[in-house]
């Protein structure tokens, strides 16, 4: 599954911003949680881990 799940940033000015990622199983309107290391979905339990 090629899904852009460490595409959650993007550089504005000097600062991160927080691109809200829907889960890909659930769908639009499910958004991932963001933890430390990973996201995850509250409802599937989808977890996409953070690269870096
Ligand atoms: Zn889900």
């Amino acid at each position: 599954m090629a899904t852009k799940i460490w595409n959650y940033y993007e550089i504005k000015g000097d600062s991160l911003v927080h691109l809200k990622k829907d889960c890909p199983r659930c769908g639009k309107g499910f958004f991932l949680a963001e933890h430390k290391d990973r996201f995850t979905c509250g409802k599937c339990g989808y977890t996409a881990f953070k690269k870096d």
